[in-house]
């Protein structure tokens, strides 16, 4: 097929590629990502991997010549055509085991979605299990529509200043220029809504941000029609005070329910993915009301539709406003409601008479869903317990339940990975990959979700340690090249008069070790260091070196998690650590993407119980870096003693500076007696054969248990399916 594309073949393609561009779809696939990425690969690095942008750098008499270019030409096309494929298949998981939610679809409501770094409209985990959710129920076919906010200035980009001292920017981000669509009616005019707050009328628009087949709705209320204050209501994630986020939060919970009843939804779940969005219990009140029922036929009514899921055991995370911000924020609103002001405020609170007890967004949430659960075995048992109170019933008899959270395997995935699988799998001389090759055909996506895939991963005869630990020092050089140039932008490492050389930092032969997340104090980023003089010994090793990456940005507001921050870079420049240590700016979904992959090993030491499930370590499993952490959230279910390394055991000091001194010194002694010796035993072809096995076991037992395809299937099963 070498004859030139047709005038109507181009206008095919071009129309399918700017098709493809705005579907999220490309997330998840490799051979879709670097058809864009040729197209222009240096707007690919510099404008965050986006293929709207590309297409926007690349004429349109560039494209068409580039398309005449017949295996370019031939690649589109067989990737449109897998597009097509996927959005059109008809034989989901969902449509043998949940038909009927196409009809009823799950409303999934989240204050962020973590997408992908060009979407950059989520502030941590919450966010990138929401994206990882909705990509999921995509996968699953699941009947589903998800609901969030448009920041127009996102998430902050962090850099540090001259004092190590973290500083936020914020880059505009343009919907013109991401891969959302506005949401049209009928005529091709944009679909504008409205909702009370405060004491206006306030209108928002609404982009929809397609991922695979499923619809996300952004809502945002930038509009020439509303006063200014109500423009920038949506301008970021979590900015602003008490005031901003209550309104926030109305928006997303009242305004998201007025979208789908816009959109002659009627969905069987409403499903609050964390408390922000519990006033759009409120609203399904309302409607009720509207037409005849009373107040308590309509929250029975109500309960019944609602689905809560909680994620966090740390106070500040559970909005609490007074009533007097609820009366203000919700004059207007609560005036169409004709319920008196105190029996709305009773429902936020745990004592409904307690007139000094703020509203809280949690006890809301809790008191109008038919179910809720927390996200790990652990942190619905600390659910029970901080929520009895509420129920006034045994902890066991408290109505939380859990299920631990995953993320989306092949949107984590980094290509040389999924390369490196993808290649195993079509070698015809390998007669155990010829299993997967019978049953999945060339469908690799599906035969990458299965446990049998990744049990394989204990036979050498899949796969030889040869080949692991050569893939394993591709993916750390890849880490370290990747550092290096990073490094490199980063102004703040020349400040000091001797010059780092930037392309012999890190050593690609050393154990390395990465830490990326937020700072949030519970976390406790330094820990380590506590041990310092150990640490520096353990570094300057000749034979046996270790090095560490770390990462995270501490909410502008977090002065301790600030700090956290200017002591890691403070070390990593001015101590014996330098050269050993290093920080890289402005984490985001692509720098954790990196670092999960070139990682030996991730470790993870937050104050137990409070990490509620922790995510980022799922998303080490698939790549060979194996888990170190502390047995709180999913690794206390993860963790098997062969898998990966644990930090103290299945019980802590309830006494937090007791536990600080328990954990780092444990910490230590693991790394120095287990972790270190493990990964330098060599044979004598220089293949740790020990620590091969370990990084064996993690894969077989981890990967396919810690994915939001498990996730959704058991949201669906326990919760959606149960109406
Ligand atoms: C995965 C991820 C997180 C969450 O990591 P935790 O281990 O749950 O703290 C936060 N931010 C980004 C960018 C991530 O990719």
């Amino acid at each position: 097929m070498n004859k030139p594309l047709t005038g109507a073949e181009l206008d095919e393609l071009v129309a399918g590629l700017k098709k493809l561009s705005r579907n999220l779809w490309w997330c998840w696939n490799q051979e879709a990502q670097d058809l864009f990425q040729e197209l222009s690969p240096r707007g690919w690095q510099n404008m965050f991997h986006n293929p709207v942008a590309v297409l926007h750098e690349v004429s349109a008499q560039e494209l068409r010549v580039r398309l005449q270019d017949v295996q370019f030409a031939n690649r589109a096309r067989a990737v449109l055509a897998d597009f097509q494929n996927y959005l059109g298949d008809p034989k989901t998981w969902c449509h043998l085991h949940a038909a009927k939610l196409h009809q009823n679809p799950v409303a999934y409501f989240s204050a962020e979605f973590g997408f992908h770094e060009s979407l950059p409209i989520s502030a941590g985990g919450l966010g990138i299990l929401a994206g990882d959710h909705a990509k999921s129920a995509s996968d699953l076919g699941l009947g589903f529509v998800g609901v969030g906010l448009f920041y127009r200035e996102g998430y902050f980009q962090q850099a540090i200043d001259s004092n190590n001292w973290q500083t936020e920017y914020y880059n505009a981000v343009d919907p013109n220029n991401v891969p959302v669509e506005p949401l049209l009616d009928a005529e091709g005019k944009r679909i504008i809504l409205s909702v009370e707050i405060g004491m206006s009328a306030v209108s928002y628009q609404v982009w929809r941000v397609n991922v695979g087949r499923v619809p996300v709705y952004l809502l945002d209320t930038n509009l020439p029609a509303n006063e200014q204050h109500f423009r920038d209501l949506t301008t970021r994630v979590y900015g602003g005070d008490s005031t901003t986020r209550i309104m926030q939060e109305i928006l997303l919970g009242v305004g998201g329910v007025r979208l789908l009843r816009a959109l002659k939804l009627a969905p069987s779940t409403f499903h609050m993915n964390e408390g922000h969005a519990a006033f759009l219990s409120l609203e399904l009140i309302r409607e009720k009301m509207a037409t005849g029922k009373n107040f308590t036929d309509a929250q029975a009514a109500t309960k019944k539709e609602c689905l809560f899921t909680t994620h966090t055991p740390v106070e500040a995370g559970h909005d609490r406003f007074t009533p007097d911000l609820m009366s203000y924020a919700m004059q207007r609103y609560l005036a169409s409601l004709s319920v008196p002001f105190n029996e709305i405020v009773a429902l936020g609170r745990v004592k409904p008479d307690d007139t000094r007890e703020p509203f809280c967004m949690t006890v809301l949430a809790l008191k109008l869903s038919r179910a809720a659960n927390g996200v790990s075995e652990l942190h619905g048992q600390i659910s029970r317990e901080m929520w009895q109170h509420l129920y006034n019933v045994p902890v066991a008899q408290v109505p939380i339940g859990h299920i631990t959270n995953g993320i989306h395997l092949l949107g984590w995935m980094k290509g040389t990975v999924r390369q490196f699988w993808k290649r195993k799998l079509n070698d015809s001389s390998n007669g155990e990959a010829k299993f997967f090759r019978e049953k999945f055909g060339s469908d690799w996506a599906s035969a990458v979700n299965h446990t049998e895939f990744w049990e394989k991963m204990l036979n050498p005869a899949f796969v030889s340690d040869e080949e692991l630990w050569a893939l394993r020092y591709k993916l750390r050089r890849e880490l370290i090249e990747f550092s290096r140039r990073r490094l490199f932008l980063q102004s703040h490492v020349v400040t000091q008069g001797d010059f780092i050389r930037f392309d012999s930092l890190l050593n690609p032969d050393a154990l390395t070790i990465g830490f990326a997340r937020r700072f949030a104090t519970y976390k406790r980023a330094p820990l380590i260091f506590q041990q310092f003089d150990n640490i520096v010994k353990l570094c300057r090793d000749k034979q046996r070196p270790v090095q560490f990456i770390f990462a995270g940005k501490a909410h502008p507001r977090d002065d301790e998690g600030k700090r956290f921050i200017q002591q890691i870079i403070h070390l990593s420049k001015f101590s014996d650590l330098t050269g050993n240590l290093i920080f890289l700016e402005n984490y985001d979904i692509h720098v954790a993407r990196q670092m999960v992959a070139g990682c030996d090993i991730w470790l993870n030491n937050p104050r137990r119980p409070l990490e509620a499930s922790g995510t980022s370590g799922m998303k080490a499993s698939c790549h060979g870096c194996m888990g170190f952490s502390i047995l709180d959230g999913w690794w206390r279910e993860g963790y098997d003693g062969t898998n990966g390394f644990a930090i103290s055991g299945d019980s802590h000091p309830s006494n937090i500076e007791e536990q600080d001194r328990v954990d780092s010194a444990n910490l230590y002694e693991t790394l120095t007696e287990q972790v270190v010796p493990m990964f330098y035993n060599r044979d004598a072809n220089g293949i740790p054969r020990e620590w091969l096995q370990r990084m064996r076991r993690s894969m077989a037992t981890l990967v396919s248990q810690f994915t939001t395809d498990r996730m959704v299937k058991e949201y669906t099963n326990k919760y959606y399916l149960n109406t």
